[in-house]
């Protein structure tokens, strides 16, 4: 098999499983129990904790909330932000390429709560530029909602310069989705009020997932009915399973420029054969992630040849996972070239370090014999 797909999951690492087990088999305790085996599990789970903010360099500033993922990050994040702070300003801003689990809250915020949204259009490169932020923000905003990396383009916003907009304002909150960054691409951490992320996009597991918010920030919480995470997310902890990201976000970081050397000139290949062929155009900008490759097939169905790929087990993805059900085209790539034919028919590799420059020889080969084999739309 070859796996083109780390976008939407990455293989668990062997020491995310050791540790896993590990910490199911001596403590499985609940955390939020008063005796000392309910205590061993809390303190795994705020050695986690603390492994985190260290990892990122956030021990001093930042506090962590455990969660499902990034999508509950989110959820939790915008909502729980934006119904707190309703008395200092009702506006928000946020980008049209945002994942769903980011836009889908701020509609409901929008269309249930009476809050003013602006979703910002990307530019040609899909981001959102600092000088289009600038020109929507004022007094009334109290948050603004970017990603960090795009999921489907790779597109990486410039969140030093977005962050010092937002934060002109003393009332605004910078919200950051980092989902596709997190262990990919280093990023300033530290400008980010409130950060999203999922441990499965990164060697850990899903329903493991992350939120990080800035100490002084108060937010209402989405789960109720216990006092776990501060009052923030009530439900039984999942304490392996967090152990687990956390280990697993270290090794990331550790590793994170070695990897981004082993994935590049894979990226850089795939881009250069792309370029070679015939009725395909390249969606993901020239500085995008190296994490992902975007293109669009302007003759042949994208998901007839996924399913070409699928069926001599090469693994990639037409529209995101997310949405591959509900939408028969990627409204990012819309967004970012006009173009609803090409974002009909787009298709994403994405790519881990477990990946090889013979996995990429052998897609060339096998994609060069679909396009012969596959008729024309
Ligand atoms: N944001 C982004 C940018 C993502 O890529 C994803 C996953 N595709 C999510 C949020 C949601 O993550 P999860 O499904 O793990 O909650």
């Amino acid at each position: 098999m070859i796996y083109f797909d780390n976008a939407a999951t990455t293989a668990p690492l062997p020491a995310a499983i050791k540790r896993f087990e590990e910490v199911n088999a001596s403590s499985f305790g609940n955390a939020s129990s008063n005796h000392a085996f309910g205590f061993q599990a809390k303190r795994i789970l705020d050695e986690a904790r603390e492994s985190i903010l260290k990892s990122l360099s956030l021990e001093k500033t930042h506090s962590v909330i455990f969660t499902s993922g990034a999508t509950e990050s989110n959820n939790l994040a915008l909502k729980g932000l934006a119904l707190h702070y309703a008395n200092r300003g009702k506006k928000i801003i946020t980008s049209s390429i945002e994942h769903p689990s980011v836009l889908r809250p701020l509609y409901d915020l929008r269309d249930h709560f009476g809050y003013e949204l602006v979703v910002l259009p990307v530019n040609r490169e899909g981001v959102v530029t600092p000088e289009a932020l600038e020109a929507v923000m004022d007094e009334k905003v109290i948050l603004v909602s970017l990603m960090a990396v795009n999921n489907e383009i790779g597109s990486i916003f410039d969140l030093t310069r977005l962050a010092a907009i937002v934060h002109k304002y003393k009332k605004a909150f910078f919200h950051v989705d980092a989902t596709q960054a997190m262990c990919k691409l280093a990023f300033p951490y530290g400008v980010c009020d409130l950060l999203s992320y999922s441990g499965h996009k990164f060697g850990a597991f899903k329903g493991t997932g992350v939120l990080l918010y800035k100490k002084n920030i108060v937010f209402e919480p989405q789960n109720e009915g216990g006092e776990q995470e501060d009052g923030l997310r009530a439900g039984t902890s999942n304490v392996a399973g967090n152990a687990a990201l956390s280990l697993a976000q270290t090794e990331g970081l550790r590793n994170l420029e070695k990897h981004e050397d082993i994935v590049r000139p894979l990226n850089k290949e795939l881009r250069r054969y792309l370029l070679t062929k015939d009725g395909v155009l390249i969606n993901s900008p020239e500085d995008a992630s190296p994490y992902v490759l975007n293109f669009s097939l302007t003759k042949k169905k994208a998901s007839v040849v996924v399913e070409a790929l699928s069926n001599r087990e090469i693994y990639v993805s037409s529209v995101s996972a997310c949405s591959s059900k509900v939408a028969p085209f990627s409204y990012v790539v819309e967004a970012e070239t006009g173009d609803r034919q090409r974002a009909e028919n787009s298709i994403r590799l994405s790519f881990s370090a477990l990946n090889t420059m013979d996995e990429v020889l052998s897609f060339e080969k096998a994609f060069d014999e679909i396009l012969t084999e596959v008729k024309d739309r």
